[in-house]
């Protein structure tokens, strides 16, 4: 049962975007774990599209996490500055990879993940899918805040945190790893600011069609 009180099947209901979506990469073109780590750190209130503009030339001077690790703010600092709040990330992945110092030793749950530093839950759901361990909790970035009231999942909330509270609350767990990356692609691609519904795989079962088509 949802939070309207109604029940509903959305493993079904969301199968189309989950067949659709289903094992998609990420947009932050990383090559490894460790890549990928500093590039969710990075991205956070900044785009993947800029986070991935300044990655090739990052990477060439800080190749893997020991190298990282044995580097400090200053350095790291000229090669990050064209990403939002620059400064505070530098010091949180500095802090990150003397903490982990090699890739090997990158955590992959959710306690040890959000223990370190400028990662929070969304970081950590992102870094869990793309590795494909079994997940602890659903995506919720801003596509997905945007696109799942919209569907008719949750109420309507700017909180990143309450929107996966609740929808792991009404989403069976044999879903979590790809529903959360999949309203994320749907939100992206199609399911924008200005949304394309006639496009949308999913506007037979969403509130928003419904509503928006009968007026
Ligand atoms: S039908 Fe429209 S509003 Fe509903 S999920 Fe699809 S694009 Fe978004």
């Amino acid at each position: 049962m949802d939070l309207f009180g109604e029940t509903n099947n959305w493993v079904t209901n969301l199968a189309p975007i989950l067949e659709k979506y289903k094992g998609r990469k990420h947009p932050l073109e990383y090559k490894n774990l460790y890549q990928l780590v500093v590039m969710v750190v990075l991205s956070a209130q900044d785009s993947d599209a800029n986070v991935n503009a300044i990655s090739p030339s990052l990477f060439e001077i800080f190749p893997n996490m020991k190298r990282l690790a044995s580097s400090n703010v200053e350095n790291l600092i000229p090669h990050i500055s064209k990403v939002r709040n620059f400064a505070t990330k530098a010091n949180w992945l500095i802090e990150i990879a003397q903490t982990i110092q090699e890739e090997k030793n990158i955590p992959l749950a959710m306690e040890t993940l959000t223990a370190l530093k400028g990662i929070g839950r969304k970081s950590s759901n992102v870094i869990m899918r793309e590795a494909g361990v079994p997940p602890e909790g659903i995506i919720a970035d801003l596509h997905v805040i945007r696109v799942t009231p919209r569907i008719g999942l949750i109420p309507e909330t700017q909180d990143g945190i309450k929107v996966e509270k609740l929808l792991m609350q009404i989403l069976p767990k044999t879903i979590w790893g790809e529903i959360g990356m999949a309203f994320s692609f749907l939100g992206r691609e199609i399911c924008r600011p200005k949304p394309k519904c006639e496009e949308c795989p999913i506007n037979t079962i969403c509130t928003y069609y419904k509503i928006n088509k009968l007026n």
